[in-house]
């Protein structure tokens, strides 16, 4: 694939930045990446193992002149980013981001966006349980989708051509409303983390009475809460405190799905479990029917 922009610059260097990066250079995409992570030794590390062509030392300096802009960093800091850089904007640039939430987003940033620089909130539904600048690969977005959150009135041009770099990493992309955007999401991955969050917890604590046996003999379900559960912690701090609404929202429902299923185990009403887990059974199809998963016995636990 030919290059979409001349310059793109990421902003925060962990996962999902060095992802693009790689998956900008797999397809090259782009003429120059320059990167900025606010710490020293991320910026160190980025050096060392050769993430982007210039890592700069400061957020406005990696900026300067860029036509791509995306701020990879925890959505609770989107809004300080943008205010950092609004000065530095070309005019005709834009303004990207890859937060887990879309309205919290688009409020602390939009403010500090100025005239004539678009801004285009996207988030890729990919991702994995580690962080920092190491953890990114370039195959990370492949088959995936990648949420275009474009706001009314932006210019169908911009947004055309950054849904063809997202082509160019290897995401399928769709638009979709904000609103629209964090409740889908806080079904589909913010209440499930929390879930497997409270369910790795209660195991903790009962680790404390049964000792090492719910490590030692840890069955596949809890293994796979415990990866889960082992995602950023500041990532998904600020992903329920900006998707606050959505998430509790769900979470009620989820509680009264519980009540009703335990009313059924108490009560004995078996055909309620089975139709239900039927049910179930149907969705976790479809999935692997959509190819957003395999249907390998030990979710590919066996690769490595
Ligand atoms: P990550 O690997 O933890 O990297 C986060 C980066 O942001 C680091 O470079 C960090 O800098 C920087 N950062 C952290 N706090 C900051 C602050 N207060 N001000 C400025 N910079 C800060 O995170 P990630 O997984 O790539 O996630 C980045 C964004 O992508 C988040 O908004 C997240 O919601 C979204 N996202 C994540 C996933 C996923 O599965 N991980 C999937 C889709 C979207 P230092 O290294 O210097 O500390």
């Amino acid at each position: 694939m030919s290059q979409i922009y001349d310059r793109v610059a990421l902003i925060g260097l962990g996962l999902i930045a060095s992802s693009m990066f790689w998956a900008i250079k797999r397809a090259g995409l782009a003429g120059e990446v320059t990167g900025y992570a606010r710490s020293k030794a991320t910026r160190d590390t980025a050096r060392k193992i050769g993430l982007c062509d210039r890592v700069c030392d400061t957020a406005q300096e990696a900026v300067e002149s860029a036509d791509l802009i995306v701020l990879c960093v925890p959505v609770g800091a989107m809004g300080a980013v943008a205010a950092d850089i609004a000065p530095m904007l070309k005019p005709g640039a834009t303004v990207s981001d890859v937060g887990s939430v879309k309205r919290h987003v688009i409020e602390a940033v939009s403010p500090h966006i100025p005239e004539g620089v678009h801004f285009i909130p996207a988030h890729p539904l990919a991702g994995t349980e580690h962080s920092g600048p190491e953890s990114g690969f370039a195959e990370l977005f492949d088959n995936r989708w990648s949420l275009l959150v474009p706001v009314e009135g932006t210019d169908p041009a911009a947004v055309a051509r950054l849904r063809t770099l997202w082509e160019g990493m290897g995401s399928n992309v769709d638009e979709m409303d904000a609103d629209h955007h964090d409740l889908v999401l806080a079904v589909t991955s913010h209440a499930p983390h929390l879930i497997a969050y409270t369910m790795v917890g209660v195991a903790d604590d009962l680790r404390r009475v049964t000792d090492s046996e719910v490590i030692k003999y840890s069955a596949a379900g809890f293994r796979d809460f415990t990866r889960i559960a082992a995602s950023d912690p500041t990532m998904w701090r600020d992903v329920f405190l900006t998707n606050k609404d959505a998430t509790l929202e769900i979470l009620g429902r989820f509680t009264e799905e519980l009540f009703a299923l335990q009313r059924a185990i108490r009560t004995g009403d078996g055909e309620q479990l089975f139709d239900y887990f039927t049910r179930t059974r149907a969705i976790r199809r479809g999935i692997i029917d959509a190819g957003q998963d395999t249907d390998a016995p030990d979710f590919g636990r066996g690769k490595s």
